[in-house]
């Protein structure tokens, strides 16, 4: 088989790699030809609108998949539907947060209260309704806590027009969540849905630094998994899917989801039997989905910015994965993951990454 990925970044390299140990080859759409991805196969450096550069890959491979949510969905819908997944559908609601949201309504999945931004007085109707304090995001193109103002109290309200209000918005109310969790799942073109274990996330500025596989308790874990099962089932899913939730007094609410592999699952490659990368190819390839039980307690912290050398001569219970991109603030480089029989280990090992990467 041969597997067209759109994107060439760290996720389709690791996709490539996953590809690989299932014999399979990969060819990569990037504008950027020095992506991650190279060292795994060709990249074809097109835009990503390129409807003839998508053509093209799509002739030279018998399925198609992408590696983040900002692709065209004109591209997506451009190719045989039959051939590309996850469905476009999938990818057209997230590219829009009042669309997810509304999605998420019809699912009675609960998410934090909200409302359409379109206007300045739009703007001033949402502090009255939602009282403070209060996000607005952009609806579309928002990555990484990028394209959102958190607004505190009535002084904010200019400020954070001035530096978003040209654009569609939605204002959300900010919870005071517990903790940060994510699900991720896959589903396949059968139909066989396979959930792995939930992950417990630690943002800073809006970045995920990181995560650890939890076990939660059996009332947020039967909310996550009733959530994430009826978002795969109403998309008509295939592929991997992940959703971003908040847990506040036990009771679970949506933030967003994304089609694709996400960060928050890279633990599963060590952790797993079947990593999220390779259960995303087993199920757009309508293979039999492979087994996602955590092999004890695993964790992952990124690396942002700038990698360390320290880390580079950590012992190998350390899974150092290296992107090999260019060091730049706020960029993710690369991650290191662990798996440890016991917990206490798992946390003597993710604070000394943590000391390393504090020291530079
Ligand atoms: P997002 O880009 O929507 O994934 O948001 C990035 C991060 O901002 C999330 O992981 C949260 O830490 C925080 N955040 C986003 N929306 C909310 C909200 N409604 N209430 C509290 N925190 C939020």
């Amino acid at each position: 088989m041969i597997i067209g990925v759109i994107g060439a970044g760290q996720l389709g390299m690791m996709l490539g790699e996953s590809a690989r140990e299932l014999g399979c080859d990969c060819i990569f759409l990037d504008p950027n030809k020095n992506s991650p991805a190279k060292k795994i196969g060709e990249v074809l450096s097109y835009e990503f609108n390129d409807l003839k550069a998508i053509k093209k890959l799509s002739s030279q491979c018998d399925v198609i998949t992408y590696e983040f949510e900002n692709v065209p969905v004109k591209s997506i819908n451009f190719i045989d539907p039959r051939k590309v997944y996850p469905p476009s559908d999938a990818l057209e609601t997230t590219q829009d947060r009042l669309k997810e949201k509304h999605l998420f309504d019809s699912l009675e999945i609960p998410v934090a209260e909200y409302s359409k931004v379109d206007s300045f007085s739009d703007l001033l109707d949402a502090a009255d309704s939602l009282g403070y304090q209060f996000l607005i995001k952009t609806r579309s193109f928002g990555y990484d806590g990028k394209g959102q103002f958190l607004i505190k109290d009535e002084s904010d309200i200019r400020k954070a027009w001035d530096q978003l209000g040209n654009q569609p918005l939605i204002a959300e109310k900010k919870i005071k969540f517990d903790r940060e969790i994510s699900i991720i799942g896959a589903r396949s073109l059968s139909g066989e849905i396979a959930l792995y274990p939930l992950t417990k996330n630690n943002h800073v500025n809006g970045i995920l630094r990181t995560s650890r596989s939890t076990d939660e308790n059996a009332i947020v874990t039967k909310q996550a998994h009733d959530y994430l099962s009826s978002l795969l089932k109403k998309l008509n899913y295939v592929g991997v899917l992940a959703l971003e939730l908040f847990v506040k007094d036990e009771k679970v609410i949506a933030n967003e989801y994304a089609p694709r592999v996400h960060n928050s699952g890279h633990w599963t490659i060590e952790g797993t039997e079947t990593s999220q990368f390779e259960n995303h190819l087993r199920a757009i390839m309508d293979m039999k989905l492979g087994d996602t039980t955590v092999k004890g307690f695993a964790g992952m912290e990124n690396l942002i910015g700038c990698i360390p050398a320290e880390i580079k001569g950590l012992s190998s219970e350390f899974f150092f994965h290296d992107y090999d991109k260019e060091e730049r603030q706020g960029r993710k480089l690369g991650h290191v993951s662990i798996v440890t029989p016991e917990e206490e280990d798992r946390e003597i090992k993710l604070k000394e990454i943590q000391r390393i990467i504090s020291q530079t």
